[in-house]
């Protein structure tokens, strides 16, 4: 490993004296796996003005022994980097698909799944068959599962997660840009990987209603994809203020006005009350 790459690690995890805990988060990690200490929370999605929740984002959480519960940015980039983040992403996939295939069970059948791919998984072709064998193996329809792919790792490595993307859409899953106006963006990509959906970041809600001028770039992103057929979800809804100015606008919305991430039963609870 080089000592540039640790050195980013470093920065994550501040506490320790770096060799430490590059090595002592390597092994926790590995064991974290081992011991079931991930869990996920759901954050919901809504549809028809805030009113329905037609899916849900699997957002994973480490619950670590001593340190009790470590959200994903402390953790990803390291086990990227240090070559696990298949294998955590592998066991998203599945508990994610678990847990969908019992809310279909419940009634809820249209409810669908998002999955955040993280870019070493999307270079690994075991992924790609892993999700087919998930479907199967959870009596899945492909379309109620939408793949995230960070707009920031698209421009590294295009090629190869068209390929990833383009093997996805045939299977008939759904292909989503998160983070959608932060990174490099380039309209190409959405030709490219034949996006099915595009989250627009949360930044460009922060300042909604007050800033006309991103008020104009959000109505602009959405007239874009309503020409290329791309559904819009709306990232980061926080404020009644933020939620009356969309509203009207037929795209699906996220945020904490709506609901934080949740643990199962709590997403359950939301959906008796709402669908
Ligand atoms: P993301 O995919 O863009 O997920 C949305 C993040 O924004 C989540 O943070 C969510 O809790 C947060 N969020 C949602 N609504 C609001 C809001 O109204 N206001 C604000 N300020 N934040 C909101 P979280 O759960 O900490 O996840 C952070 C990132 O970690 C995710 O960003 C995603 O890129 C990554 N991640 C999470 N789970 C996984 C996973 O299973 N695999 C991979 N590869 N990445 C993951
Ligand atoms: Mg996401
Ligand atoms: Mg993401
Ligand atoms: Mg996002």
């Amino acid at each position: 490993r080089s000592g540039k790459s640790q050195f980013k690690y470093y920065r994550d995890i501040k506490q320790l004296s770096y060799f430490q805990n590059y090595v002592t988060l390597e092994r926790e990690l590995k064991q974290a796996l081992k011991n079931k200490e991930f869990v996920l929370y759901y954050q919901p999605i809504f549809s028809d003005g805030g009113k329905v929740i037609s899916g849900v984002e699997a957002l994973v959480r480490w619950i670590h022994p001593e340190k009790g519960l470590i959200p994903p940015f402390e953790f990803i980039t390291a086990a990227e980097e240090m070559g696990i983040m298949p294998d955590i992403g592998d066991w998203v996939l599945n508990e994610g698909l678990r847990q969908l295939h019992q809310w279909h069970t419940l009634g809820y059948d249209k409810l669908t799944l998002s999955i955040n791919a993280s870019k070493t998984q999307m270079m690994d072709d075991r992924f790609f068959k892993e999700v087919s064998e998930k479907l199967r193996e959870y009596d899945i329809r492909p379309d109620r599962l939408g793949i995230e792919i960070t707009e920031s790792d698209v421009c590294d490595y295009l090629d190869k997660i068209t390929e990833f993307t383009t093997k996805l859409k045939q299977l008939g899953v759904k292909i989503s840009l998160d983070d959608f106006g932060v990174g490099l963006s380039s309209l190409n990509y959405l030709k490219e990987i034949k996006v099915t959906q595009l989250k627009v970041d949360r930044s460009f809600m922060r300042r909604i209603p007050e800033d006309q001028y991103d008020c104009a770039l959000l109505s602009g992103i959405c007239t874009l994809c309503e020409k290329l057929n791309i559904e819009v979800v709306t990232e980061g809804v926080e404020t009644k203020q933020q939620f009356e100015y969309i509203a009207n606008q037929n795209h699906k919305m996220q945020g904490y006005y709506f609901s934080h991430p949740v643990l199962p039963d709590q997403l359950e609870e939301q959906l008796r009350r709402l669908n």
